[in-house]
C-alpha cells in the first residue's frame, strides 16, 4: 500500500472522528467513503461485488417486508485485530429503548458468509469503524462491561422491500435506540425507491420511544440525513441520540422498491442480568473464520511513538 495515500486517509479519518466526538453523529458521503476505503485496502472488484451482496438474502425471522442476515465480530483493541465470532441468537429489549412487537424476543438470523466477510470493502468498513469509535467516550449503558477491552460488532445485511401489498419500514419500531454504543449504517443500493424514502431522523433522548417518524416533537429533532449514494454512511452515538426512519416508497408503485444496507452495531460485552447475556460469546467462529489487523488511530500512533504497530508507516 502507498504510505502517503494511507497516511493522508488516516489524517482525514481522524478529522471525521473529531467531528463524531464533537457532534455525536457524523454522515460521510459515499464518494468520500470509496476513496477512504480504497486507502484502507478495499479493492475495486470487491467494491463492485458488495453492491450485489444483498441479492440472495433469506427472509427475516420476524419482519415480512425484510430480508436479512447477520454475523458477529469482535474488535479486540488489545490485540489490534478484529475477528468473526461464533453464531449467537439476537435480542433487543424495551429496556434498551427498542419497542416493537418482537422486543425481548430471541431472534435467529441466517449467517453472513464469506462472500461478505472476506470482501475487502467490508473489511475496510470494519477498520474504518474501529478508527472512528475507538477511545471515544460516550454515555454508558446499564449492564455493559466497560472494563472489558473487547467490543462486539453485530453486522446486519438488510434489504427492505416495499410491494403494492406491503410497505417496507426500515424502522417499524418508530423512535428507538439500537441497544449499543456506536451504530454505523452504510448504504449499498436501491431499486425503484423514491427520492424522499428512508430519511433518518436523529432525536434527543427525551423523545418518546415508538413515536412514528412523522409524529415526533420538532423541538427534540437534532438532525436528519438520507442515504442515497453507494457507501453513504452515518455513525451515531447510540445511547446519546435516538433515531427514526421514514418508509421505503416505490417510484413505480406496481413494482417492488428495495433498499440495501449494512448496519454495524457495536457495544461492550454485557454483564449478567442483561437480556443478551446468554448470547454474548467471544469465541471465534469455527466454520466461518475471519480475522483482520486493525491499525491504531493516527493520534494514538503519534502518542505512543516508535512502539506503535507499523501499519503503513507512521503518521506525521
Ligand atoms: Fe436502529
Amino acid at each position: 500500500m502507498n504510505d502517503a495515500i494511507f497516511n493522508d486517509a488516516m489524517s482525514e479519518i481522524m478529522e471525521i472522528r473529531a467531528q463524531y466526538i464533537s457532534e455525536r453523529s457524523v454522515f460521510i458521503d459515499g464518494a468520500r467513503m470509496v476513496r477512504l476505503l480504497k486507502a484502507l485496502g478495499a479493492k475495486d472488484t470487491d467494491l463492485e461485488k458488495i453492491k450485489l451482496v444483498s441479492n440472495d438474502l433469506p427472509k427475516d425471522p420476524t419482519l415480512p417486508f425484510r430480508e436479512s442476515k447477520n454475523g458477529r465480530f469482535c474488535f479486540d483493541s488489545d490485540a489490534s485485530r478484529a475477528y468473526r465470532l461464533e453464531f449467537q441468537p439476537f435480542a433487543l429489549s424495551a429496556e434498551e429503548d427498542f419497542v416493537r412487537h418482537d422486543s425481548g424476543k430471541t431472534r435467529v438470523f441466517e449467517e453472513i458468509g464469506d462472500d461478505l466477510q472476506l470482501n475487502s470493502a467490508l473489511q475496510a468498513l470494519l477498520v474504518f469503524k474501529s478508527l472512528i469509535f475507538r477511545g471515544v467516550r460516550t454515555a454508558h449503558r446499564p449492564k455493559l462491561d466497560y472494563d472489558n477491552p473487547a467490543w462486539i460488532c453485530t453486522l446486519f445485511n438488510l434489504r427492505t422491500i416495499s410491494t403494492p401489498e406491503l410497505q417496507g419500514e426500515p424502522a417499524l419500531e418508530g423512535v428507538h435506540s439500537d441497544g449499543v454504543d456506536h451504530t454505523m449504517t452504510t448504504f449499498l443500493g436501491s431499486e425503484n425507491m423514491t427520492a424522499d424514502s428512508a430519511v433518518t431522523f436523529l432525536h434527543d433522548m427525551r423523545e418518546k420511544n415508538a413515536t412514528r417518524w412523522n409524529e415526533t416533537d420538532p423541538e427534540l429533532l437534532l438532525g436528519q440525513c438520507r442515504h442515497r449514494h453507494f457507501l453513504d454512511t452515518l455513525i451515531v452515538v447510540d445511547h446519546e441520540r435516538k433515531h427514526s426512519l421514514s418508509p421505503v416508497s416505490a417510484v413505480d408503485e406496481r413494482r417492488p422498491a428495495t433498499r440495501d444496507m449494512l448496519i454495524f452495531f457495536t457495544r461492550k460485552p454485557v454483564l449478567p442480568g442483561h437480556i443478551s447475556h446468554p448470547y454474548d460469546s467471544l469465541e471465534p467462529h469455527e466454520r466461518l473464520p475471519m480475522a483482520i489487523g486493525l491499525p491504531a488511530p493516527a493520534e494514538e500512533r503519534v502518542l505512543v511513538g516508535a512502539g506503535a504497530p507499523a501499519v503503513g508507516g507512521m503518521a506525521q
